[in-house]
């Protein structure tokens, strides 16, 4: 019999009624489980979080939520290997895939555990400098940050259930808002059996956590003006829920994670025999075909001097036809499928319109020897050798969201900034140089239109990440087409589930309130 997945809704497991939506192992077409929601009262599922999740997490102190947190992170590697088997049934991730997934949301959650824990014990935080008001120097003005008083709602995307759900939740508990999380429907698994291992260890506190396994109804219409939405996903879906009018009425805050047509950029000293070369083609393989391209920030467009486009393009043809297309269940297999049939569908349509404008080095639409079943693709590599600096030119206008890349030519400097910007906004751009006057024109050029530039070169070599991984210190979001959104980038994230005020009065009480050490305060007259 197939498992329905249910939601944890106003402290208690609840089925949906009616339709159910199937989940798919995508190696193999299988159904793995169900979900509904059809018939649940998300009113009051939103008003319990709202008075009982936010009575138990504004009693806590920034070191009492890390609690929380930590045992959040611990619970999901004492079943790292249970989760990892669920990934690779119900997500197409291959065993590599699903470590990611599962090691990048403990990680996000242990990042920000510490970094409540060193908040200590208090629930406000002062926000820069106070300053003196009058004449004398008793009134006093100081910003300080406190926690929302409503509930934050996370709509996810389907490529990381766990990471995902993990990123958006640690910064708002760390900030003391409760969550009512949603993972995309078809990816659910994992999500799913990762909040009932956190609620069978009575993790978080009364009405603090949340989670809706199916469509979110009206869950929608009941925000208000302390709550929050955080959506990842579709432009698309986004500005659908952008134009809710519950959201525009209220002036819910709404924070939104979208596509990207990242990019990667070799500098004209990156010559054969470079560190730096070396470094580039390794990263841009991996961000290919890591979790199968089905990555918000992997590489989408590559730039190269025009002199190395077909040394480049052969040396990357090379390093991607050793992944290993497959049923991730098998060892052999380094790429799993698309997460979906709707992806396949999309991958093989937006790798169909590339081939109208690029030539196919490597890949393409056609489906995959082998496999009658499953939504698998090659690898695919595309050389655009025209490529135009706006939205006229297809590589700049569509996001293709699987192992599929284009790599490009490019002149000089501006042209390479004109290219890369008319991408619309960005998640990430990396660039490969250490040419000091390249890196200065060209970060400095392209900066506006990304939430994170990487710059890797000899001088870091052996010490990078990959682009491609959000990393909790660091801000993860960009503006125009990535959505416009910020996430993590440590304490700055938890700005979204903060209210920011400014106080105005009695020095001593503003500062004993905002936590601020009175030390600085001038000797009293
Ligand atoms: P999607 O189709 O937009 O779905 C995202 C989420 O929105 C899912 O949970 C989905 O739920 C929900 N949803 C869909 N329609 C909705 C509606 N009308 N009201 C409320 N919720 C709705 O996106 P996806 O296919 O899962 O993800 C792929 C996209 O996400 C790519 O474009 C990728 O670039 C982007 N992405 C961005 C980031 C980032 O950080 N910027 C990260 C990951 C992915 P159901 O599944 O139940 O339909």
């Amino acid at each position: 019999m197939t498992t329905t997945l249910t939601s944890y809704l106003s402290g208690k497991w609840v089925a949906g009624q009616g339709n159910k939506t199937a989940l798919y192992n995508p190696a193999t077409e299988e159904v793995v489980a169900e979900a509904s929601t059809g018939g649940v009262d998300f009113a009051a599922a939103v008003s319990y979080a709202r008075t009982e999740g936010v009575k138990s997490l504004h009693g806590l102190t920034f070191a009492g939520r890390a609690e929380v947190l930590k045992r959040a992170a611990q619970v999901i590697n004492d079943h790292r290997e249970d989760l990892i088997k669920l990934g690779i049934i119900n997500a197409g991730n291959t065993r590599s895939d699903a470590k990611f997934d599962i090691d990048g949301a403990a990680a996000t959650l242990n990042f920000y555990a510490e970094l409540a824990a060193k908040l200590g014990e208090t629930r406000v935080l002062a926000d820069g400098d106070g300053t003196a008001l009058g004449r004398s120097a008793r009134l006093y003005g100081q910003h300080v940050w406190t926690p929302r008083a409503g509930v934050a709602v996370h709509i996810n995307a389907f490529n990381f259930p766990a990471w995902g759900m993990a990123e958006k939740l640690a910064v708002a508990i760390a900030a003391g808002m409760p969550v009512i999380t949603k993972p995309a429907t078809s990816t659910a698994l994992m999500a799913h059996r990762i909040a009932e291992l956190w609620v069978e260890a009575k993790v978080f506190p009364a009405g603090a956590f949340s989670f809706v396994c199916g469509n979110v109804g009206d869950l929608l219409n009941h925000l208000s003006g302390q709550d929050v939405l955080a959506f990842t996903g579709s432009g698309d879906t986004a500005a659908t829920l952008r134009k809710t009018e519950s959201l525009v009425r209220h002036n819910v805050h709404v924070n939104v994670e979208a596509d990207s047509l990242n990019s990667a950029l070799l500098g004209p000293d990156a010559t054969e025999g470079t560190e730096t070369l070396n470094m580039f083609l390794t990263d841009v393989a991996k961000e290919i075909s890591q979790k199968t391209g089905q990555k918000c920030t992997a590489v989408r467009r590559i730039y190269v001097p025009a002199a190395q486009l077909n040394s480049i393009r052969d040396a990357l043809v090379e390093r991607l036809k050793e992944v290993r297309v497959g049923n991730p269940a098998e060892d052999k297999v380094t790429m799993g499928p698309l997460a979906t049939a709707n992806q396949l569908r999309d991958i093989r349509a937006g790798i169909d319109r590339l081939a109208k404008v690029a030539e196919v080095a490597l890949g393409g639409s056609k489906p995959v020897e082998g496999h009658a079943k499953g939504y698998f693709v090659t690898p695919t590599l595309f050389v655009h050798r025209q490529p135009k600096a706006d939205a006229s030119d297809v590589v700049n206008a569509h996001e293709v969201f699987g192992p599929v890349a284009t790599l490009m030519p490019y002149s000089n400097n501006a042209e390479l900034v004109a290219l890369v910007s008319a991408g619309g906004g960005g998640l990430v751009s990396s660039v490969y140089s250490d040419d000091k006057a390249f890196l200065a024109e060209v970060v400095g050029g392209i900066a506006p239109f990304h939430g994170r530039v990487t710059i890797s070169g000899e001088k870091v070599a052996g010490q990078t990440i990959s682009p491609g991984m959000a990393l909790p210190g660091l801000l993860h979001g960009g503006p125009g087409r990535a959505g416009g959104g910020e996430e993590l980038g440590g304490a700055r994230g938890m700005s979204l589930y903060m209210q920011r005020v400014a106080l105005q009065g009695p020095r001593p009480w503003v500062e004993q309130f905002a936590g601020v050490k009175p030390a600085s305060a001038p000797a009293a007259t």
